[in-house]
């Protein structure tokens, strides 16, 4: 894993002041440590534990459909406003840089019993914790979460009852 935290560029005061952003697009620029990490994550047992994938508006379709592919799980997604078609289940949050609501399409939902949350990064996990939020309140299960990077120092992981592995802690 540490030569992939190296293809990580940490943007400083992006999107706002006092937020050191953390780049994950460079791995995919190294197919074969994309490939790596990819084998890693789908082998978790958070993913065999679960009936399909949920994967986060934006950055975590990119790891998200790739685990789906290599582990066999359908995926669904949670989207940002505006940007999901049909009948939606939606939940404001708060993020590190903000607030945000995540939309699922509830006929997508309906069809699996056990998620799996894939994304980019875990901070405070107000993100996540929506997701999770949504599915719970559906009767859905979630298996746990998996992250590229977890940022410790926000305690993100402390807000979540459920397993969570991340492959670069900062
Ligand atoms: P949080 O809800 O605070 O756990 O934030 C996690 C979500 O916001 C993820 O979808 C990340 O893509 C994004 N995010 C939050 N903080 C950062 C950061 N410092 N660098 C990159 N992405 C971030």
């Amino acid at each position: 894993m540490k030569r992939i935290n190296e293809l990580i560029d940490t943007y400083k005061d992006y999107p706002k002041n006092g937020i050191e952003f953390k780049d994950v697009l460079g791995i995919l620029q190294e197919p074969k440590l994309f490939k790596e990490l990819i084998l890693k994550m789908s082998t978790s047992q958070i993913i065999e534990n679960a009936d399909a994938i949920i994967s986060i508006d934006a950055r975590g379709f990119i790891f998200g459909s790739a685990i789906s592919l290599q582990a066999s799980k359908p995926m669904i997604v949670a989207r940002k406003p505006g940007k999901l078609p049909g009948e939606l289940l939606e939940k404001k949050y708060s993020l590190e840089y903000g607030e945000n609501s995540l939309s699922i399409q509830k006929k997508a939902l309906q069809k699996y019993n056990s998620y799996a949350i894939v994304d980019d990064l875990l901070a405070t996990g107000g993100t996540v914790n929506c997701v999770s939020k949504i599915l719970n309140s559906n009767d859905k299960k979630v298996t746990g979460l998996l992250v590229v990077i977890e940022l410790m120092k926000l305690e993100g992981r402390l807000r979540l009852d459920f397993p969570i592995e991340s492959s670069i802690i900062l």
